[in-house]
Parts: structure tokens; sequence; C-alpha cells
């Protein structure tokens, strides 16, 4: 935590939000969850790489004016909440969106260095031991997913679990963006101890940032995932041209590291080459967290 950042507890009455947005998977095959659940408002990783061009920065609701990175709020009663709010919220996502699927997180990240302090999502899970979803993903950019392996086992036996490990380049830095929470490596070796567990983990490239040597990348991440998700700003970040992206210094960065990455036309490119090293195993922008690849 930095000086700048302020941590403070905080109540919420249902922990459990009815998903919006790409969890609903324009594509069209389903949503990809019901819910999202976040275990804190605010994240800490938001003055690191990903904070950069975080979507979050310019959801006014949840910053209240206060810049992204700056607070942390702790949901004490996360699990009470979660508990208490369980049977309502199954029984309309069962009823409405076909099961009761949670995604963790989609507005922090539920592995940040203060879980290791405060414990919320450490408390949602247990609860969800007793009161289990249909389905879980845990969504992350933190080498700390690997804290609660007794949990996911026991977790995996009552749910379908599956993990999001975001990824979106070979690199630890782009020139004039601070760097990423957990280095690629760090990452990279939590895939595979969760892989080696038996876990389903699935290496989400986006926003697909500069990738120095892509089939050394993929044959990586083909070694320690069963699945990669590619998508772009543009088209990824909740407007047609990435045009909320481009108000932050991450267009400008790319271009300095590799100007066509800044185009769709990279990204297509990317994807060719992924689809070459992991044939059936990519999937792509929003379909891909919900698509064939995750089926079976
Ligand atoms: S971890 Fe997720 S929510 Fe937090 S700053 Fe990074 S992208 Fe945003």
């Amino acid at each position: 935590m930095t000086a700048q950042q302020r941590v403070v507890p905080k109540t919420v009455k249902n922990i459990l939000t009815r998903s919006s947005g790409f969890l609903l998977n324009p594509g069209g095959q389903g949503a990809v969850c019901s819910h999202s659940l976040n275990p804190y408002s605010g994240c800490t990783f938001g003055n690191s790489l990903c904070g950069v061009g975080c979507y979050m920065r310019a959801n006014g609701f949840v910053t209240k004016g206060r810049d992204w990175g700056s607070f942390l709020e702790f949901r004490i009663n996360g699990a009470e909440s979660y508990s208490a709010n369980y049977e309502k919220e199954k029984r309309w996502a069962q009823k409405e969106r076909g099961k009761f699927g949670i995604f963790c997180a989609s507005a922090t990240d539920p592995f940040l260095p203060q879980e290791r302090q405060y414990r919320i999502t450490e408390s949602l899970l247990n609860a969800m031991l007793v009161l289990p979803p249909d389905a879980l993903i845990l969504q992350t950019h933190s080498r700390f997913v690997t804290d609660y392996l007794d949990i996911y086992e026991q977790l995996g036996k009552v749910c379908e679990l599956r993990f999001h490990v975001s990824i979106e380049t070979d690199s630890d830095s782009l020139p004039g963006l601070p760097p990423p929470a957990s280095t690629v490596e760090q990452r990279l070796s939590a895939c595979e101890l969760l892989s080696q567990k038996g876990f389903r983990v699935v290496v989400i490239v986006a926003p697909l940032l500069p990738i120095a040597d892509p089939e050394k990348f993929f044959r990586r991440i083909g070694q320690v995932a069963s699945a990669v998700v590619i998508d772009h700003f543009i088209q990824g970040d909740g407007t047609p041209d990435g045009r909320l992206t481009k108000k932050t210094p991450m267009p400008t960065a790319m271009s300095q590291v590799e100007p066509r990455s800044v185009t769709l036309a990279y990204r297509d490119e990317i994807i060719a080459i992924a689809r070459t090293i992991l044939p059936g195993r990519v999937g792509v922008n929003a379909d891909g967290f919900a698509g064939s690849i995750h089926r079976g």
C-alpha cells in the first residue's frame, strides 16, 4: 500500500450484483455469470500497469471523484451478506439465467495484498463451501491467487470452478508506465500450480498489449493453462472504438513499443499465431469468456 491509499471498512447490503455488460455475453452464447461479486470496492492495483487502462477509472458511481487506486473499502460483512442473499439470488439466477454463476471480481482484485490482512475473499469462499453457487470464476492479476488451494480443492467438489488469470503481454515494462502488480513469470507460475492441482485455468490476454515473442508466450501459456482469451481495447473496453482507453496513457506507450499494437489488425495477427500454437483453445473478445473453449 502506498501513502496515498486509504483503506477503510464498509458494510454492503447485497454483495451479489446481478450481471450486466460483458458478463451477459453479447455473442449470445448465454451469460458468463449471473452475478458479479466484489469482496472490495476500489482496487490497490490501480497504480500498477493494469490500473492505467482500467475501465473502472471511468466509473463515477464507484470512484465518487476519487483517483482510481487511491482507495480501498473492504466489505467486512461480505460473507454474511452472501449467505443472507444466497437463496433469493440463486432462485432468480436459475430462473432467469439458467444457472447461478458468480464472477469474482469485476471491479477489484480478489487477491490484493490487503486480502492477506482482511481475508474478505477467504471468508466468502468459505461461505460458498456451505452454500455453493453452480459456478464460480475467480478473476485476478495477482500471484496470491494460490493462497487458498485447500479451499479450492473443496470448492471444486461442490461447484464448477474456473480461474481467469490476466496476463496482457510477455513484458514486465512499458515505457513510462508502472510495472504490473505481479510479474509475468509470477502469474504464469501461479497458473502452473493451479493447473497442476487439477483446476481449470484460462489466461486472459486483455487488453492485449505488445507481445515481444508471441510464439514463445503462447507455447508457455499452453503448458500452464487450458485456454486463452484475447481481447483488444478497441471493441473491448465497452466502446466500439476504444475511446475510454484512448483517454489514458496506454495507447501512447503501446505505440512506442509496437505501433501496430493499437490496431485491430495487430489483434488479429496475434490471434492467428495463438490459434496455430493452441488449436481449439483460443477465445476472442466477450464471446471468448463464455464460448465453446470453456465447455466440456
Ligand atoms: S486488478 Fe482489475 S480492477 Fe484492479 S486495477 Fe487492475 S484491472 Fe482494475
